[in-house]
């Protein structure tokens, strides 16, 4: 994707807090999302620390896009916008930035303070796909769960592995995670249910699928990019004791239905375009791809944002210790793009509807600090972390909040952020 008028890094908002340097939320980011209004969902873009109320300005005529690009973004979700394309996205961003440039007129009335909203899910998630794409995480668990067979499984270099996950149970980043019960296997007695032991968190990314695929019509690997909508945070949470009991033979289950977390606004691949990259080479003797999955020459699919985690503690939140960073991860260690999942995912002709989600899996790089859920940071339980509350940690503890922020940085470009999704756990019921 070529870079516009939208990514001058020069370019200033009226809105003076998309001016510093640390915002996430500059004029060359514009991220789409939904806050509530009188019990209604309303689409708005994140500018500094403001909400534009993009109704708001299509009603007053302060932004006027064509017909059905306005209809769309007058409802109460992304999802009718998210499948119109991406020329309807492009002029919705540079109709948004031309109104919200310090060269326009102020027009604080469409403003909402970001701080006093609630925000909704950005779209009607209708299907969720959860993939496995970091070979660093995939090599890690194969390590702990088949000690003495290939790290890898034999299909894990030829295809993107994923499994289908649940779209009810996505929740929007502020949301508290219940504790779940399951069905647990101790090492030496019959199965019980109760509560989850091994509660872990995953440090992933989710795009969001824009203009559908006819059912029986594969998205080719050429096209998957225009299929994109916009990058969002996402913490799968997951049930390490559930999963290991269930997982044989047909994949995760319960440990990963009760809950995954995503962050409120959705960054769009325009916006993203300067931070576009290769992604790591296939190394010299893994298996050639595929042609489906071979990406045109020189296209850049892979996207360069940094995540970090964090965790805080009941006690450390009551004794004011700040939260603890726990890794700090890139989305460029994915060995399998966003466009590549796709063009797996639809590959049987398996038709995708706007706003439906695909998982990254966890993004874990080959340093021991960039490992992304806690199962691979503790190795199991058998490292702990040590808190500045004096305890320690190989999974998550009721009250503990996790926190996942990130970014795009580069040269030349203008930072761009995804703000934060966060989510505290509550005991099990
Ligand atoms: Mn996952």
């Amino acid at each position: 994707m070529t870079l516009n008028a939208t990514h001058d890094p020069s370019r200033q908002s009226w809105v003076e807090s998309a001016n510093t340097a640390t915002c996430d939320f500059p004029i060359q980011n514009l991220p789409f999302g939904v806050f509530e209004d009188d019990g209604r969902g309303r689409i708005g873009v994140a500018i500094g620390d403001q909400i534009l109320d993009v109704a708001a300005a299509i009603e007053t005529e302060s932004l006027e896009l064509e017909g059905t690009v306005a209809c769309a973004l007058c409802s109460e979700t992304l999802n009718q916008f998210m499948g119109l394309g991406s020329s309807a996205w492009h002029a919705a961003r540079v109709g948004i930035g031309d109104l919200l440039s310090a060269d326009a007129a102020r027009q604080d009335r469409l403003l909402r303070p970001m701080g006093d909203m609630t925000m909704r899910l950005p779209a009607a998630i209708g299907d969720y796909t959860d993939f496995y794409a970091a070979r660093h995480h995939a090599t890690n668990v194969g390590r702990m769960f088949r000690p003495d067979g290939e790290p890898l499984m034999p299909n894990w270099l030829h295809l993107p592995v994923g499994y289908h996950g649940r779209a009810s149970s996505v929740v929007v980043s502020g949301t508290e995670i219940r504790r779940p019960n399951g069905q647990l296997k101790p090492e030496d007695g019959p199965p019980i249910h109760g509560p989850c032991k091994l509660l872990d968190h995953e440090l992933e990314f989710g795009a969001f699928t824009g203009p559908a695929n006819p059912m029986g019509n594969a998205i080719a690997i050429a096209e998957a990019m225009n299929h994109l909508f916009g990058v969002v945070i996402l913490n799968d949470w997951s049930a390490r004791d559930i999963q290991k009991w269930e997982y044989q033979p047909l994949g995760p289950f319960n440990a990963k239905n009760f809950a995954s977390s995503i962050s409120p606004w959705v960054v769009t691949m325009e916006a993203l375009a300067p931070y576009r990259s290769m992604g790591p080479a296939r190394q010299a003797d893994d298996p050639p791809l595929l042609d489906y999955l071979t990406p045109t020459p020189g296209s850049a699919d892979a996207i360069d944002v940094t995540a970090e985690v964090t965790l805080c503690s009941a006690a450390m939140r009551e004794s004011g210790i700040e939260p603890m960073r726990i890794s700090r991860g890139s989305l460029s260690d994915l060995s399998w793009s966003f466009a590549q999942m796709l063009a797996h995912h639809t590959s049987t002709g398996c038709p995708m509807r706007p706003g439906d989600l695909l998982g990254s899996g966890t993004v874990s790089g080959p340093e021991k600090d960039a490992r992304g859920c806690l199962l691979e940071l503790t190795w199991r339980g058998t490292e702990p972390i040590e808190l500045p509350d004096g305890s320690q940690r190989k999974f998550l503890m009721d009250g503990d909040e996790l926190t996942i922020n990130a970014w795009c940085e580069r040269q030349g470009a203008a930072r761009v952020g995804f703000g934060s999704c966060t989510g505290k756990i509550l005991p099990a019921l």
